[in-house]
């Protein structure tokens, strides 16, 4: 029997390089997904709508929120950002993992609403190191940038509300700590129950 797979919620500051290592992530692992969001945000130049979000405007986000068809959803930096519920279950059931890459408002309603969940607050070096890969994006305007700096601040003195803080100093040195706590995961006694009784039936046939 399979087991179901692991949620894995993974926040950290815009910027901290959670992108970068969700995809070298996925490359490893063929028993991982990630969720892809529903936000009101404009697209950033490269960004695809259904691979990197689904694009929408706020009619049907809201719509969407009316219809209980977020697992969650948060307001950021003056966009609607959520996850959408039905895909969720499938993959689980399925034994996949699935990584939500959210920011914290929406990491804690996730935390409270599913406690079989794994937390992973991604650590930048340092705030001046932010600012840096913030700026060398290129991509936001002086004031997106100033504010991401100031949510960022926020968002780490949240930090302690997650299980587990991985540092992003190396990607590959960050994707292999991730790589550990999953394998840490899959090998909790409720994971391994049924191996377990797989193996006394076994014994018990003797
Ligand atoms: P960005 O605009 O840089 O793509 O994302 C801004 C923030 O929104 C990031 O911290 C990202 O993790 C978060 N985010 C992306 N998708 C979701 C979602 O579905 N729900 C919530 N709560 N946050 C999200």
């Amino acid at each position: 029997m399979k087991n179901k797979g692991q949620l894995i919620v993974l926040s950290g500051p815009s910027g901290c390089g959670k992108g970068t290592i969700i995809h070298s992530l996925l490359e490893q692992r063929q028993d991982t997904v990630l969720s892809v969001s529903m936000t009101t945000r404009q697209p950033r130049k490269g960004e695809v709508d259904g691979v990197h979000y689904f694009f929408v405007d706020r009619a049907t986000f809201e719509k969407t929120i009316a219809e209980d068809g977020f697992l969650e959803y948060a307001e950021y930096n003056g966009n609607y950002y959520g996850t959408p519920l039905a895909p969720i279950n499938r993959w689980l059931e399925e034994g996949k993992n699935v990584i939500l890459e959210i920011e914290v408002q929406g990491a804690e309603k996730v935390m409270a609403r599913c406690p079989e969940h794994m937390s992973i607050f991604l650590l930048v070096p340092s705030l001046v190191e932010l600012e840096r890969r913030l700026r060398n994006r290129g991509t936001e305007t002086e004031e997106v940038v100033l504010n991401r700096l100031r949510l960022a601040r926020e968002e780490l003195q949240r930090s302690s509300h997650y299980q587990y803080v991985v540092l992003n100093d190396v990607v590959e040195e960050a994707v292999a700590r991730i790589n550990t706590l999953i394998e840490a995961e899959n090998m909790r006694y409720s994971r391994m129950e049924t191996t377990v009784m797989e193996v006394m039936k076994y014994v018990s046939t003797q």
